[in-house]
């Protein structure tokens, strides 16, 4: 499997969740899946991604939020991992498809190919739920059993990237039409 299968399943499992995607080809991939008014997708500040997510679910808290962060992102900020863990949000569910490199860059392999292992520093920092998932089958059986709480969940993928096109949207539509859909509270409300 790799991050674009992921991808694919994660939306799979989706109802009317906010998710917020990492950077790159990640959210290019997101798009040419499953292009929606609930995606937010970073076209900048690399490893930020988990932190613009927990902010989020803390402000939103009648509202699930799916974040959708890789390996190389979060290995550049991993003191998110203490901040969300501590505060724990009922309502976000931290994906983390490791691939084992910086697919966006040109898969130059990140420390997880190594001895990094994100799923143990995510328990340290005190994450209680933790699921691992290494097969495609198992990711929308495996999303759809979270339910409430802040989650973690670490989704092991071979390296490489889908051919998809860019995103053909401004980044204030995307930033717009996302502040609509987050607002749109009744009709959230009614589906969660
Ligand atoms: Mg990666």
């Amino acid at each position: 499997m790799k991050r674009y299968d992921a991808i694919k399943q994660i939306v799979e499992s989706l109802n009317n969740e906010l998710v917020v995607c990492n950077l790159g080809t990640p959210s290019r991939e997101l798009y040419d899946i499953d292009d929606r008014e609930e995606n937010f997708y970073m076209l900048g500040s690399m490893g930020l991604v988990s932190s613009i997510a927990f902010g989020l679910a803390i402000s939103k808290p009648n509202k699930r939020v799916v974040c959708i962060d890789g390996d190389g992102s979060l290995l550049m900020n991993l003191g998110s991992l203490s901040t969300i863990a501590n505060n724990s949000p009922n309502n976000l569910t931290l994906i983390v498809i490791d691939n084992s490199s910086y697919g966006s860059t040109g898969d130059q392999k990140t420390y997880t190919s190594g001895k990094t292992k994100l799923e143990v520093i995510a328990k340290g920092a005190g994450f209680e739920s933790i699921t691992i998932i290494d097969k495609e089958k198992d990711i929308i059986q495996g999303l759809k059993n979270l339910g409430t709480g802040c989650h973690f969940v670490l989704i092991r993928t071979q390296p490489g990237n889908a051919h998809v096109s860019n995103i053909l949207l401004h980044p204030e539509e995307i930033k717009t039409r996302f502040c609509k859909a987050m607002l749109n509270f009744r009709h959230m409300k009614k589906k969660i």
